[in-house]
């Protein structure tokens, strides 16, 4: 598994590699994930120390040389691609006081779980892209390079559908959302729709 791929892609673009390379590159680090069975993730790839661990145990497997190469290379760049980012940022519905958790609460924080759960959200926002689903904004248009692979991920499953068979589906169960609509999402106790908080947008923003 390869955590933050898709952030780890737009990363590559931005610092100026190709976009087809930039999916190679994620494509290679999925491989050595593959052939090693390791998580390729924030807390794997923590130093040079790791890189050259990960790329000698590699060396050993029976993959063509420059294939070996390749995944050096886009190993390294995973290295500076988690030196540069910015550690997870809380979802808007974190429940803040655990000592009045109601099984209510605690289903809440499950099914939110989703929404943090990165091989999920990246699938996600392959899916869906990077807009918000409710307000269409792009972070990326809005705030230039610093909003770039930016969005949260909003679980839309009912907490009444969920039980522990659940298992999540990024593409009818997941949508990208600005941090402003999902608090909106989530303000009344039983979470909104996408639909019917679009419809209250669109409405509003005709209005002025
Ligand atoms: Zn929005
Ligand atoms: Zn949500």
């Amino acid at each position: 598994m390869v955590q933050n791929e898709y952030e780890y892609i737009e990363f590559l673009v931005q610092s100026g590699l190709q976009e087809n390379s930039a999916y190679s590159y994620g494509r290679y680090l999925e491989a050595i994930s593959t052939h090693l069975n390791i998580v390729i993730g924030f807390s794997t790839i923590t130093s040079d120390e790791d890189v050259a661990s990960i790329i000698e145990n590699l060396s050993e497997t029976d993959l063509a040389q420059n294939y070996k190469n390749n995944c050096g290379t886009a190993l390294r760049a995973y290295l500076r691609f988690v030196g540069e980012s910015e550690p997870a940022y809380k979802s808007p519905d974190e429940i803040v006081n655990p000592d009045k958790y109601t099984e209510g609460a605690k289903k809440k924080i499950t099914v939110n779980s989703y929404e943090r759960d990165n091989s999920a959200r990246n699938k996600c926002i392959e899916i869906h892209g990077l807009n918000c689903a409710v307000c269409k904004m792009s972070f990326k248009e809005t705030y230039g390079s610093i909003g770039i692979g930016f969005i949260h991920v909003h679980h839309i499953k009912p907490l009444s559908e969920i039980n522990e068979n659940y298992v999540v589906n990024p593409e009818t169960d997941l949508m990208p959302v600005c941090p402003n609509c999902h608090a909106m999402l989530h303000r009344p106790k039983e979470a909104i729709s996408i639909e019917s908080l679009r419809e209250v947008y669109d409405e509003k923003a005709s209005n002025n």
